[in-house]
């Protein structure tokens, strides 16, 4: 089903190394607003800022693919030293492509964290690589935003799929 997500966390920072040995996961893509932090936020989320450190010091291959632009991804990946795909298109496969190629992993052992299920995991699903649901930070306020939503709403995985 391309709406469904592989797993589902409730956020970003529950992801843990041993569930990436375990699932044979070795490189991720990460979707930026509302994944990563809020809409617009220079900084990631206090926890989520504390858990790329420790990605980072475990050397775990990640880079930000988004569909925002250069000028929003580009000092905010840069803060963070990590390598990014903007303007990605999402649920396009171009940016997804550009992203794995960059990692440098197989397609099989890469996946993608995001928040949204008509961009990150019908992106990841029709890409071929594992999805990785979080819940949003926090619902957003634009009309466009809450149509999205409205529409997404019944394909939003239970919080009972929530992995431990
Ligand atoms: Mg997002």
């Amino acid at each position: 089903m391309l709406f469904r997500p592989k797993y589902v966390f409730n956020s970003i920072a529950d992801i843990s190394t041993d569930f990436l040995k375990k699932e044979n996961i070795r490189a991720l893509i990460l979707d930026l607003d509302n994944t990563l932090t809020t809409h617009n936020n220079p900084i990631p989320k206090k926890e989520i800022g504390e858990w790329l450190s420790e990605m980072q010091r475990n050397e775990f291959p990640m880079i930000i693919l988004s569909n925002n632009h250069y000028e929003r991804v580009k000092p905010f990946a840069d803060a963070l030293k990590l390598d990014f795909v903007c303007d990605g298109g999402k649920p396009l496969t171009k940016g997804y492509k550009q992203a794995v190629a960059k990692l440098g992993f197989k397609k099989s052992e890469t996946a993608s964290v995001g928040d949204q299920i008509f961009t990150d995991v019908l992106g990841c699903n029709l890409t071929g690589i594992r999805s990785i649901f979080t819940y949003p930070i926090v619902y957003e306020t634009g009309f466009w935003f809450r149509v999205k939503r409205t529409l997404e709403k019944p394909l939003i995985p239970s919080r009972k799929r929530i992995q431990k």
